[in-house]
């Protein structure tokens, strides 16, 4: 995708942030157990290789990503050694490709391990399903077969096993202790216990004891977010966002009553008002379901008025500005801010959309 350094849109990320969040949940933990951060689809729209640097300095012992193609550009970006998972399924076609990267694999079927001819040994960590019915292996006697494969191969070796957590995010925790039992009781399937045994994400890194666990996958809160607005108030340290969205007004003028703007004119000024057009559309994240959320001008909210064009967006200005006046869509501007939880909400979603959605047409500039 080609990148708009030349408009007045950027995204910042302020690697502080990033650091503190690291920092903060490795005090948190048990001193043995490491902190992986979770950098998959481009570090949740934040830029994969610039959160990765950031996260290792933080003092981050490895990455988690969703697909080899993100493992593979770390290798590239010059993350040589560190440990690199990929969470989601990799083909066994591209099992060589991973072995050679030195890059952990997950696996969660026994017939994976079947025809794949390795030249160099693959590390894989067993995924169970204890209760998020997505992937994963459903009980002991699996976990059984497929350690009992692996180790009559020299080519796989078993580094980890792991499960994930459908409603760690919730304060009721019935079903996330239902989840650890399971998870628990599969493990009894395997003779030797893998070097990583790991089960959280962001919400049970932050609200679970980590006692008896090797890592946790750190997601959402390394960048500042909270895994759902219901464990806001529970979390144990502040989380500082790290991301911010600004632009710049590149057209301002006045309407009379009247005058309308944008596709199907479905705003109609009723007073003499003050717009401004704005160099950012769906086409770079800010969906057409953004149109009535406030921004910020000069501390000021702004509501953007009409559909949001595929490039362009307009919004209502308190009263009349200089061309080239910045716009803050997420962030903080003279005391006030417009949060990704802010946004989350109006569009109906979770912060982690809003985050993704930012398309890498938006520049990345890293801050601190
Ligand atoms: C994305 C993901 C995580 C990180 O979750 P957060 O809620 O963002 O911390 C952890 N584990 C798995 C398996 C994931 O897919």
């Amino acid at each position: 995708m080609v990148t708009g350094w030349h408009r007045p849109t950027w995204i910042e990320i302020d690697r502080f942030a990033i650091r503190e969040n690291i920092k903060n949940e490795q005090k948190k933990l048990p001193k043995n157990v490491a902190v992986w951060a979770v950098v998959k689809a481009n570090a949740y729209g934040h830029g994969i290789i610039e959160v990765a640097k950031t996260a290792k300095e933080a003092g981050a012992k490895g990455f988690c990503v969703a697909i080899l193609d993100e493992a593979l550009a770390l290798r590239e970006a010059g993350f040589q050694d560190d440990f690199i998972l990929v969470l989601g399924a990799t083909r066994k076609e591209d099992a060589n490709l991973a072995a050679h990267n030195n890059i952990s694999l997950t696996i969660f079927r026994e017939d994976w391990l079947d025809g794949v001819h390795l030249e160099t040994p693959l590390k894989v960590h067993l995924k169970i399903d204890s209760g998020m019915g997505r992937l994963g292996i459903r009980s002991a006697e699996e976990a059984e077969q497929i350690e009992a494969k692996i180790v009559q191969t020299d080519m796989f070796f078993l580094e980890g096993a792991y499960t994930h957590f459908a409603t760690a995010d919730q304060l009721e925790t019935s079903y996330f202790e239902q989840q650890l039992a399971k998870f628990d009781a599969i493990l009894k399937g395997l003779k030797s216990r893998p070097r990583f045994v790991h089960a959280a994400n962001s919400a049970a890194a932050l609200l679970q004891s980590q006692i008896g666990f090797d890592a946790v996958r750190f997601g959402i809160s390394m960048y500042g977010l909270t895994p759902s607005s219901e464990i806001k108030s529970n979390l144990p340290f502040k989380l500082k966002p790290a991301l911010a969205l600004y632009t710049e007004m590149v057209h301002v003028k006045e309407l009379v009553p009247g005058d309308s703007v944008s596709y199907g004119a479905t705003y109609t000024a009723t007073e003499r008002e003050w717009i401004a057009t704005l160099p950012i559309g769906y086409a770079d994240g800010l969906i057409r379901h953004y149109s009535g959320f406030q921004v910020l001008v000069d501390g000021k909210k702004a509501p953007i008025i009409g559909r949001v064009c595929m490039d362009q967006t307009i919004i209502k200005l308190p009263y009349e500005f200089q061309t080239g006046t910045k716009v803050t869509i997420i962030g903080t501007d003279h005391g006030n801010s417009v949060t990704a939880d802010d946004a989350a909400k109006y569009l109906d979603t979770i912060n982690y959309e809003v985050t993704c959605l930012l398309t890498e047409r938006i520049p990345r500039k890293y801050i601190n």
